[in-house]
């Protein structure tokens, strides 16, 4: 008996890397047997008269059978496969007696279990040309070959096996308003993606690249709106409006997602002619214009945010580069440019904003993270302490002390700003209690933020707060800074009428540093203009600042206020100050913020004393 002559491989297809991409992107390897493509499989043994029928998918160094019928193993070595020899094939792929044929005979499927002589199988095409696998049909005997019926049967089971397979891989991954790939298709797209640059990396390949685009087609509070204003159907059609503009400004090779209300992403590949700002900017540009809806027009100012896949060699995966994009979206919409890129330092800003404004909301609870300074206020005549400013300090528990110079702003663009004040107010008036009770009696000033003014019910709150701790009014009084944040101006007007009314005297502290100053002094019913240290600090030398804190306090004179100057560093400035009619001064050479059982020691010890101070 003659030997067989040894195997014949299949070729590898030259589009194998696509190939063995798409087959993971359709994730059917290993899963479980469905009944749908077990159905299929049946028909076809039985419409084609085999013993054997399969859905067979070629992976890189095995076949995996989704469904078989007539046959125990669940794969076989790629390089036994006659399914591999059937993906390079145009049609069908036949093999009348595979005894016979120098490919197969050594071929142990041949030689042994389960002792293939016929086969005929038809490749499992995706859209895009890629073969996965094949539906073939095995019989243990030779056969002449198909009936052109018999080919067409299996051809068309064979496009029904891949029908089957895009539709499965559809299910939960569109949106069902605009039937895009939603967000988990746009997740695991991009996981593939990357997956797929890493082994290019590793085996020393070209890394395919691509910039992912994130664009908000309205800011989340005009879409709110519009759904309120329009209804639900008017805030689809806007979405289906945005998709459709959207997709129209795409260059071809782009795919579009719809991640989430007035939200959609899309993939950029780098390449020949990838012109990636352009096309942002004519995305920019189309959702400019106005949306009509029930001739109502509507324009939505959203925000375009794009950053590069894979991330610049952090190792990010796909939901921290969709974090990445949208926030670069979200710095768009705010500085209102067409498009921004991802900003690696504007979003640790941003995210540790996030960390502080949700840290201090617990800090306001917990016992040991806020408390509260006192800078001791020194009449420039007469040497004396005649006050103190209460100055918050914060410990955070992880990120350790923040300046208020960070949380305050913060707090001002949220509701944490009413809390805040309290929480110091509160602080604040109970020592206050406490010293009185110790005979210690010194006016504390306490700052709060314009907004604080814009409730109506400000006041009220603090003269119940001072009733609580059975403290006079006298014995606080007010900071406030010019906002750009005040909107409501009347209000604030009634209630630091109400506060003067009260017995509480309001201080404009920062003068000099706002846009009005002079407009300022005339509606802010305040008693005292505290000169922003900015203008004192080199006040010595500086002759411009001289000037203007000169007739700074001249004017503030003639108009009945009291004039203060904070950052006092150095006796010459001290010195300065007081020689031009400054009424109180706050410094660092005087005293830096203290505890209060520190700023009882300093005051027992004699306060300020410019002799011990002198510089030799
Ligand atoms: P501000 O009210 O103008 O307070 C004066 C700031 O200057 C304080 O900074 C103080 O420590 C600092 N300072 C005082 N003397 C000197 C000096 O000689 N040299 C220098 N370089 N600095 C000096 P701090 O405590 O960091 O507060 C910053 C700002 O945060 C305050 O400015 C105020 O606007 C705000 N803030 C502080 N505590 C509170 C609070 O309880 N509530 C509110 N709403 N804002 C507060
Ligand atoms: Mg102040
Ligand atoms: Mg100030």
């Amino acid at each position: 008996m003659t030997s067989p002559p040894p195997m014949q491989p299949a070729a590898v297809p030259i589009n194998e890397r696509d190939r063995l991409a798409a087959l993971r992107r359709f994730e059917l390897l290993d899963t479980p047997p469905e009944a749908a493509f077990d159905q299929i499989t049946r028909l076809a043994a039985k419409v084609l008269d085999a013993p054997i029928a399969l859905i067979s998918l070629i992976d890189e160094n095995r076949q995996w059978f989704k469904s078989r019928i007539g046959l125990d193993a669940r794969e076989t070595p790629r390089e036994f496969a006659f399914c591999a020899h059937a993906l390079s094939s145009d049609g069908l792929f036949v093999v009348n007696d595979a005894s016979l044929d120098a490919r197969f005979a050594a071929n142990p499927l041949v030689t042994g279990d389960p002792n293939i002589r016929f086969y005929a199988g038809a490749p499992l095409r995706t859209a895009d040309g890629l073969a996965l696998g094949t539906l073939c049909v095995i019989d243990r005997k030779a056969r002449p070959s198909l009936s052109p019926v018999e080919e067409e049967s299996l051809r068309d089971l064979s496009a029904m096996v891949m029908a089957h397979i895009e539709a499965r891989r559809a299910v939960g991954y569109l949106h069902p308003l605009t039937a895009l790939s939603n967000r988990f298709r746009f997740l695991k797209d991009i996981d593939a993606f990357l997956a797929d640059a890493a082994r290019l990396e590793d085996s020393g390949q070209p890394v395919p690249r691509a910039a992912i685009v994130v664009v908000d087609a309205a800011a989340s509070h005009q879409y709110a709106e519009l759904t309120r204003v329009l209804g639900q159907v008017s805030a689809d059609a806007f979405e289906v409006d945005a998709a459709r503009r959207i997709g129209e400004n795409l260059p071809a090779r782009a795919k579009l997602y719809h991640l989430s209300a007035a939200r959609f992403a899309c993939v950029l590949p780098d390449g020949e002619g990838a012109d990636l700002e352009g096309t942002l900017g004519r995305l920019a540009a189309t959702l400019r214009q106005p949306f009509l809806f029930q001739n109502v027009p509507f324009a939505a100012s959203g925000g375009i945010g794009c950053t590069r896949c894979p991330g610049d060699g952090d190792g990010a995966g796909s939901v921290e580069l969709l974090r990445a994009a949208t926030s670069a979206a979200h710095q768009s919409l705010q500085e209102q440019k067409p498009w921004c890129r991802y900003d690696a330092v504007q979003d640790r800003a941003s995210q540790r904003a996030f960390q502080v404004l949700r840290g201090l909301t617990d800090a306001f609870t917990a016992r040991d993270q806020l408390s509260v300074l006192y800078q001791p206020k020194i009449d420039l005549r007469t040497n004396a302490c005649v006050g103190a400013e209460a100055l918050l300090r914060w410990t955070h528990p992880v990120l350790g002390p923040i300046s208020p110079g960070e949380f305050v702003p913060l707090a001002e663009r949220t509701a944490l700003v009413r809390p805040l004040t309290e929480w110091v107010t509160t602080a604040v008036l109970s020592q206050v209690a406490l010293w009185h009770g110790r005979g210690l009696r010194l006016p504390i000033s306490i700052n709060i933020s314009m907004l604080d003014l814009a409730s109506a019910t400000f006041a009220s709150r603090v003269a119940a707060m001072l009733d609580r701790h059975g403290v006079e009014a006298g014995w606080i009084d007010f900071e406030v800074t010019e906002s750009a944040l005040m909107m409501d101006r009347a209000e604030a007007g009634r209630q630091l009428d109400q506060l003067r009314h009260l017995g509480i005297e309001v201080e404009i502290d920062d003068f000099g540093t706002g846009q009005s100053a002079l407009s300022y002094l005339k509606d802010i019913p305040a008693t005292v203009v505290k000169i922003d240290q900015r203008f004192i600090r080199s006040l010595a030398s500086e002759r411009s600042d001289q000037i203007m804190v000169r007739s700074t306090i001249d004017l503030a004179h003639d108009l009945g206020y009291q004039v203060v100057a904070e950052g006092i560093e150095t006796v010459a400035v001290y010195d300065w100050l007081r020689d031009h009619g400054c009424d109180i001064g706050q410094g660092y050479l005087m005293a830096r913020p203290l505890t209060a059982p520190a700023f009882e020691g300093w005051l027992a010890a004699g306060g300020y004393s410019p002799v011990a101070r002198e510089p030799a």
